[in-house]
């Protein structure tokens, strides 16, 4: 199997203070891999560390067998960042226009050609917004908004998809089918990687769990996890804070 992400003793701290303590982990390809831990436990630190966006203060990392300082295939990896369906509200572009990004990486200097524009289709109907192209992506709800920025990442042909909280804001129904949608990309081979704070529907979706909280509490499959006490190990440790009742 090969491995997507590897992980090794890997340390960050933003000034003095550590998020990230000694983490050691292997996302293999294929995976549809869970990150969670209580508020401010180093999760969205940890995925910006694993997409060469931090550099660690010590360990190694590698994506797609590279070290990661010398990676530079971006289009291999969509990403969806924590908040991104807030700032998607003022952006006064079209659901095709932000989908159709996803293929300039391909193209470079080049126009799109008939193909461009047929994956971009493509991306458009697998998450099922082919009537949204032309709506301004400031018109959609928050539902819409993240189906638009996942099927970007697929026009860009992405095989690894990185999602930080990618539901916040999205009604019980939507997020569900938004992760049904994981699912099957899932098992198209996409490996995903998804930071969900809802434990029950992370743990219903995903086959992997990472447990962080600065530390790694856990790292396996979701059966194990449950059956571990990981959770409650790390959402009690005095250096998380715990995590309130989102509504
Ligand atoms: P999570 O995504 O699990 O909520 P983060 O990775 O965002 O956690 O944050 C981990 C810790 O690092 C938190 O204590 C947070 O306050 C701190 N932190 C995050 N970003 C910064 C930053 N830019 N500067 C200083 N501290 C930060
Ligand atoms: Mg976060």
């Amino acid at each position: 199997m090969s491995s997507v992400v590897t992980v090794e003793d890997v340390s960050f701290a933003y000034g003095e203070k550590a998020a990230i303590e000694d983490i050691s982990l292997s996302i293999d390809a294929g995976d549809f891999v869970g990150l969670i831990g209580p508020n401010g436990s180093g999760k969205t630190t940890l995925l910006h560390l694993m997409l060469g966006l931090k550099r660690p203060d010590s360990g190694s990392i590698t994506l797609f067998g590279e070290p990661i300082d010398e990676f530079d295939d971006g289009e291999r990896i969509g990403y969806v960042s924590q908040h991104s369906t807030d700032r998607g509200s003022t952006m006064p572009v079209t659901v095709r226009e932000v989908v159709t990004m996803g293929r300039f990486a391909h193209v470079g200097r080049s126009p799109l050609g008939t193909d461009d524009h047929e994956i971009v289709d493509e991306a458009l109907e697998t998450v099922e917004i082919t009537d949204l192209a032309d709506r301004r992506v400031n018109q959609l709800s928050g539902g819409q908004r993240q189906r638009t920025f996942i099927a970007r990442a697929l026009a860009s042909e992405a095989d690894l998809l990185a999602l930080d909280e990618p539901t916040v804001g999205v009604d019980a129904e939507s997020r569900e089918h938004f992760y049904g949608m994981l699912d099957d990309l899932n098992r198209q081979g996409i490996t995903i990687i998804l930071i969900e704070h809802d434990i029950d529907i992370l743990t219903k979706h995903v086959n992997k769990v990472a447990c962080i909280n600065r530390e790694l509490y856990h790292h396996g499959d979701t059966i194990s996890f449950l059956e571990s006490e990981a959770l409650s190990k790390a959402y009690g440790a005095a250096h998380g804070v715990i995590e309130h009742d989102h509504p």
